[in-house]
C-alpha cells in the first residue's frame, strides 16, 4: 500500500461550466510532486451523479469538453504515482433527481426542509444497483485503475417501495424492524459481492474499498468485504482526535493493510478556501504512522481543475516527513499489553450514543485515558484472541453471555486479569455477576451523582472524595474482595423540592459500599468511569483507573515520563528484526465552536523511556535522523532517553543479526 495518498475530492455542480479547463498535466504532476504524493484518487462520478470522461453508463458532466479522469491517470502514470477510482455509490444526484422512489426512505419522515441544499441517499436494493455496476464495469474496462473507491455505503435501514414490496413478499411485516434487519444486510452484501464480480470481471483482485465513514467494531464480516481499509477520520470534521487511534487500534490487529484518512481543510470536506496549519497535518500522518497505518489527505479540486498550490505546499510539509519515515512503518505489527473490548464491538453502543456517534462514549473514554497514560493497547471484538494480552478491560457496559463468560474464563485460568467497570460483568439476561469480581450485585445505585472515596492517594490529587458523574452499581464485598475505595452517599439527590447549592447535593460521608474492589480475577469499579471521562474528563477518574490498572499490570512493557499530551506506540517490524518505537506530542486546543486545532508545537526533551522485550537489542538510533542513541540493557528492561520529541520521534531498536 501507497504510503502518501490524496483523496481528490471533485463533487462538481451542472451549474458550473468550463470544467477542468485549467486543467495541465505539468501542472498537476507539479503539484503531486510538492506534495510529495504518491498515490491519488480520482474521480469517475461525484455525488452530483456526473461522470469526468466520456460515459455510456453515465452521463459526462454538461461542463466537460474531453477526458479529465484519462488526462489524470495519464499524468500521475507518467511520474509514477497510482490512481484509484473514486465513484459516488450512494449519491447520484443526477439519478436522485428523476428517480425519487430510489431515495433511502426513513421510517419516520423527518421536519427538514425539502429544498435545504443537499444531496439525497439512494438504496441499492432498487435498479440504480445495476446502473452503478455497469459505471463501475465501464471504468475498469476503460481505465488502467490501481483501485475502486465507492463512497456513502453501508447498511441502511430503508422503506422505499423495492424494500416494503420484497419485504412483503417474504411474509415480513415491515413495520417490525428486527424482521426488516436482514433485508437490510442482505441488500448491503448483494451489493458488495457484485461489485467484486463486476471488478473481478475485467481486473480480478483490484482492490475495492467501500467507504461508510466508519470501520464498524465487531463487524468483521463488513470489513472483509473490502480488500483494505481507509479509516476516514477527519480530527476537524466531526471525527475529533479521539476517534482515529480507537478506529486505528481495532483495524491493526485484524491484519488488513489500512490508511489513516485525514483532511487538508480547517473544518472538512467540501470547504474550498480552507486550510489547517502545517503542524496539524504533520501530526496527524505521524500519528497513522505510530498506529500501523498508511495516510491519505483530502484535498477538492478546484472545478476548473487547477490543483491549489498553497494545498500541495501544506501536504507537502507533512508528506516529506513520512517520506522519510515509512521504512520503519511498513508490515509492522502493534505491540500491546492491555485489550479494551470495545462496547461497540460488544454490540452495547445502542445505549452509548449508537453507530452515528462513530466513537461511543464508554470507548472513547477509554482510549483516551490509554493514550494519555501511555499504556500500550489494542482494541478488541468478541472475536479477538483475548490471551494474546495481560489485562482485559470491560468498559461500563459489556454485559455478559454464555460464550463470553466461557471465553473470559479461559482468559483468567491462563493468568489474565480484567478491569471491569459499571455494568459490565453483570449477567446479560440476569441480575448478579457473572464473574467472580468480588463484588455481590446489590441494583443500580440510587444516587448520582455521587463521590469516591479510594483508600490510597491519587497521583495528583492525594486523598479526597471525589464526585463521580456517571451511572453506578450498587456492590457488597464478598469473601474473595479487597476493597481499594468506597462509595460515599450524598445526602439525598437533588430534586425540586430538596437541593443544595448550584450543582449537586454534598457528600453525606456515609459508606455506601465499595467503589473499587480487587479479587483473584482482576479490578472491578462501580460506575461507569469511561463514559464520565468522555464527557467530564475529570482527573480524578482518569487517575482511579490508572491506579487500578497499574496494580493490574506491575511490569508494563512501556513506561516513559511522556506526559498526558504525549502518545506512544510500540511497533514491530519482524521482518527487519526491529522494534519501532513511536512519540508524540502535541495538543490540540478548542478554538472556534468545536473545532479542535493543532496550531504550535513545542518541543518535549529528556524523555526516559523504560521498555520490557524478550530481544537482547544490538543497536538503537533515532529515526529517521539514523543518530545512534545511547540504550542499557538489564535482562529484559530496556532504558533510554529521546533527547528532543518535536511532533514526532521514533526509536529504532534492532535485534537481529547485523546485515
Ligand atoms: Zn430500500
Amino acid at each position: 500500500m501507497r504510503f502518501r495518498q490524496v483523496h481528490l475530492d471533485f463533487h462538481t455542480s451542472e451549474a458550473i461550466d468550463r470544467i477542468g479547463s485549467q486543467f495541465e498535466k505539468e501542472q498537476f504532476q507539479q503539484m503531486l510532486k510538492l506534495g510529495h504524493v504518491d498515490s491519488i484518487t480520482v474521480f469517475s462520478k461525484c455525488h452530483h451523479g456526473w461522470a469526468y470522461h466520456p460515459s455510456e453508463a453515465n452521463k459526462i458532466h454538461p461542463g466537460l469538453s474531453f477526458d479529465l479522469l484519462g488526462a489524470m491517470i495519464e499524468a500521475a502514470r507518467e511520474i509514477d504515482v497510482k490512481t484509484p477510482v473514486y465513484l459516488s455509490a450512494g449519491f447520484d444526484e443526477r439519478l436522485a433527481v428523476s428517480h425519487p422512489e430510489w431515495w433511502v426512505r426513513p421510517r419516520y419522515g423527518g421536519s427538514e426542509d425539502l429544498f435545504r441544499p443537499g444531496y439525497h441517499l439512494l438504496c441499492l436494493n432498487t435498479p440504480y444497483l445495476d446502473i452503478l455496476l455497469s459505471q463501475i464495469a465501464e471504468v475498469v474496462r476503460n481505465y488502467d485503475a490501481d483501485g475502486i473507491f465507492l463512497d456513502i455505503v453501508g447498511v441502511r435501514e430503508c422503506y422505499c417501495a423495492s424494500c416494503v414490496a420484497e419485504a412483503r413478499a417474504e411474509g415480513i411485516d415491515p413495520r417490525d424492524t428486527d424482521g426488516m434487519k436482514p433485508l437490510w444486510e442482505r441488500t448491503y452484501a448483494n451489493y458488495t459481492r457484485r461489485v467484486r464480480e463486476t471488478v473481478d470481471a475485467h481486473a480480478p483482485g483490484l482492490p475495492v474499498f467501500h467507504n461508510g465513514g466508519h470501520i464498524r467494531r465487531g463487524r468483521r464480516d463488513l470489513a472483509g468485504m473490502n480488500t483494505h481499509l481507509e479509516l476516514e477520520s477527519l480530527p476537524t470534521g466531526g471525527w475529533g482526535y479521539d476517534h482515529f487511534p480507537l478506529s486505528a487500534r481495532y483495524a491493526q490487529p485484524l491484519g488488513t493493510p489500512f490508511l489513516g484518512m485525514t483532511g487538508k481543510f480547517h473544518t472538512t470536506w467540501g470547504e474550498f478556501g480552507g486550510y489547517k496549519h502545517p503542524n496539524a497535518l504533520r501530526y496527524e500522518t505521524a500519528l497513522s504512522l505510530a498506529h500501523g497505518a498508511a495516510c491519505s489527505i483530502g484535498d477538492q479540486l478546484h472545478p476548473l481543475g487547477r490543483m491549489d498550490e498553497a494545498t500541495y505546499r501544506l501536504i507537502g510539509s507533512a508528506y516529506a516527513e513520512v517520506e522519510e519515515k515509512e521504512e520503519w512503518c511498513r508490515d509492522t505489527v502493534n505491540v500491546a499489553d492491555v485489550a479494551l473490548l470495545s462496547v461497540e464491538a460488544a454490540g452495547a453502543h445502542a445505549a452509548d450514543g449508537g453507530h452515528d456517534s462513530f466513537t461511543g462514549q464508554a470507548d472513547a473514554g477509554a482510549v483516551r485515558m490509554l493514550t494519555e497514560g501511555n499504556i500500550l493497547f489494542d482494541v478488541v471484538d468478541l472475536e479477538s484472541d483475548f490471551d494474546a494480552y495481560r489485562v482485559l478491560i470491560l468498559p461500563d457496559r459489556i454485559r455478559i453471555d454464555e460464550p463470553l463468560r466461557a471465553k473470559l474464563s479461559a482468559f483468567l485460568a491462563r493468568g489474565g486479569r480484567l478491569l471491569a467497570t459499571g455494568e459490565s460483568g453483570l449477567h446479560a439476561d440476569r441480575g448478579g455477576f457473572a464473574l467472580d469480581l468480588g463484588v455481590r450485585h446489590a441494583g443500580a445505585n440510587p444516587y448520582r451523582p455521587d463521590y469516591y472515596h479510594p483508600l490510597h492517594p491519587l497521583a495528583s490529587l492525594g486523598e479526597a472524595a471525589f464526585v463521580f458523574y456517571a451511572e453506578g452499581q450498587r456492590v457488597e464485598l464478598t469473601e474473595t474482595g479487597t476493597e481499594l475505595g468506597r462509595r460515599e452517599d450524598p445526602f439525598f439527590n437533588r430534586d425540586a423540592f430538596a437541593f443544595c447549592s448550584h450543582q449537586h447535593t454534598p457528600n453525606s460521608g456515609k459508606d455506601g459500599g465499595p467503589g473499587m474492589v480487587e479479587s483473584r480475577n482482576g479490578i472491578y469499579i462501580a460506575w461507569n468511569v469511561f463514559e464520565d471521562y468522555a464527557v467530564k474528563g475529570s482527573l480524578a477518574l482518569k487517575e482511579t483507573v490508572l491506579y487500578a490498572l497499574n496494580r493490574l499490570l506491575p511490569e508494563p512493557t512501556l513506561r516513559t515520563s511522556l506526559k498526558a499530551q504525549g502518545a506512544v506506540t510500540l511497533q514491530k517490524q519482524a521482518s527487519k528484526s526491529r522494534y519501532v518505537q513511536h512519540a508524540l506530542y502535541a495538543s490540540p486546543v478548542k478554538r472556534g465552536a468545536g473545532v479542535e486545532v493543532i496550531e504550535d508545537i513545542l518541543p518535549v526533551y529528556q524523555v526516559s523511556m523504560e521498555l520490557r522485550i524478550p530481544e537482547t537489542i544490538r543497536a538503537a538510533y533515532l529515526a529517521p535522523q539514523r543518530k545512534p542513541l545511547d540504550f542499557k540493557q538489564d535482562g529484559e528492561r530496556l532504558t533510554y532517553v529521546i533527547p528532543e520529541l518535536e511532533c514526532h520521534q521514533m526509536v529504532v531498536l534492532e535485534y537481529g543479526e547485523s546485515q
